[in-house]
């Protein structure tokens, strides 16, 4: 189809009024997006944070390959099969604590809104009518859907322009320091009755701009959730599967969620899914003589056999290849190159945590021509907010990450030379 104009197409996030026509991708394999023209790009963002292995691993695309022959999908409803029990079961045993009960959905939106319906349910069935509220975190994206709107960052969430239409809320900063401890735990000591539950993005809050708290954070806000009685649901569906240097990002504080949002890298980039995980806690609450307390949610596509297949072959590939050391020598790597910049005008900090790499600015303008010259020196790299930043495959190589440090390093002095034209 070269050359057809996407006069049918409406994208994402864009103002569609005068929109260039797009890069048109034919191909993938390794850290790299071929485009029509045949230019290569390294893939700084990994496809939106999925893409954990690279494009195309042979293992998944054989392990698909199989399950397509054999059953492509069927539904859910009534009928099971072995690619959703098998990665059902190996999800439960690599999950700490009691999170053993598996909810597949089929995408990070869809499997938050499964999470925020147990939670609230989950009262429901106690007959505690009153927690219906969630709260959640300034910085935060859960999913573009209402619910998950709703918790996400006020401004991100676009709480003011869907006002009356959103459920309403408790949003708290991160607390970072003894007296906001103290802050956030006394606000959900407060409005404890009207929460069903906390939901974190834990340590790197990442749509919303690359933010990252420690695990000590992470393990007081686990902690004032325990002694409110409110449940934790942990959003992972950004960092799950070894992106922050564990394989789970909230292992690195010791603390016991309730509900876990699984995504993105779930099936190694190669097909959407995800999975919403509960402790058997929180499932015995759904057991009972009435028929109205069971869990009513269905995705049509739910448990889909081929995506099943992709996520078992992609967790094969966390035992047979060292991912967790690839992303120990990201890490390593993204902190040299990426430290030096702090220095550069326009700049306000820089971030590094496991296999992400931030470099925060004032005022992210020039956004196209911004894009456009990481596309130019053969980098895809998408700035968005104030930050520009790459979580690239955890199989990037030294060479290819360094290529992409290069070109930020290259790009941003005459980035910032433009602003202060323009001033
Ligand atoms: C991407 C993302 C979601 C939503 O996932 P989709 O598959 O895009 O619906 C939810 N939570 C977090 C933390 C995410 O990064």
């Amino acid at each position: 189809m070269s050359g057809v104009p996407t006069a049918h197409i409406w994208l994402p996030y864009t103002q569609m009024q005068g929109h260039p026509e797009p890069l048109r991708a034919v191909r993938t394999g390794g850290s790299r997006i071929i485009l029509e023209d045949g230019r290569e790009l390294i893939d700084a963002v990994a496809s939106w944070w999925t893409a954990c292995h690279g494009y195309n691993h042979p293992h998944i695309v054989m392990a698909m390959e199989k399950q397509l022959n054999a059953m492509p999908h069927v539904m859910f409803g009534g009928l099971v099969h072995e690619p959703a029990e098998k990665l059902a079961a190996r999800l439960a045993l690599m999950l700490p604590g009691a999170l053993n009960r598996v909810f597949f959905a089929d995408s990070g939106s869809v499997a938050v809104e499964a999470a925020m319906k147990m939670a609230v349910q989950y009262r429901l069935n106690r007959g505690d009518t009153g927690r219906t509220r969630f709260l959640s975190f300034r910085d935060g994206y859960h999913g573009d859907t209402l619910a998950a709107m709703s918790v996400t960052d006020p401004d991100e969430g676009m709480h003011a322009l869907f006002k009356g239409y959103l459920p309403e809320q408790v949003i708290a900063p991160i607390p970072r320091d003894e007296q906001s401890n103290a802050t956030f735990r006394q606000l959900l000591h407060e409005r404890r009755d009207q929460v069903a539950a906390v939901i974190v993005e834990p340590i790197v809050q990442c749509a919303g701009g690359m933010k990252m708290h420690d695990a000590a954070t992470l393990k007081t806000i686990a902690a004032a959730a325990k002694e409110s009685g409110v449940l934790l649901i942990c959003d992972e569906i950004a960092v799950n599967f070894g992106r922050t240097g564990t394989l789970f990002a909230h292992s690195q504080a010791g603390i016991a969620p309730d509900i876990i949002c699984l995504g993105k890298a779930l099936t190694g980039g190669a097909i959407n899914l995800a999975a919403t995980v509960a402790t058997a806690d929180v499932f015995d609450a759904f057991l009972s003589d009435r028929a109205e307390d069971a869990l009513m949610h269905g995705p049509t596509y739910m448990g889909n056999p081929l995506a099943c297949a992709a996520a078992n072959a992609s967790l094969d590939l966390f035992d047979t290849e060292p991912r967790l050391q690839q992303v120990a020598t990201i890490e390593a790597q993204l902190q040299r190159d990426l430290a030096p910049m702090a220095t550069l005008p326009g700049v306000v900090d820089v971030r590094v945590k496991g296999a992400v790499g931030a470099v925060q600015v004032a005022d992210l303008h020039h956004l196209d021509w911004l894009k456009a010259q990481f596309v130019e020196a053969g980098i895809w790299l998408r700035p968005f907010g104030n930050v520009i930043y790459t979580m690239p495959p955890l199989t990037v190589t030294p060479a290819e990450l360094s290529e992409i440090t290069r070109a930020i390093a290259e790009i941003l002095p005459r980035w910032s030379a433009l602003e202060s034209d323009t001033r």
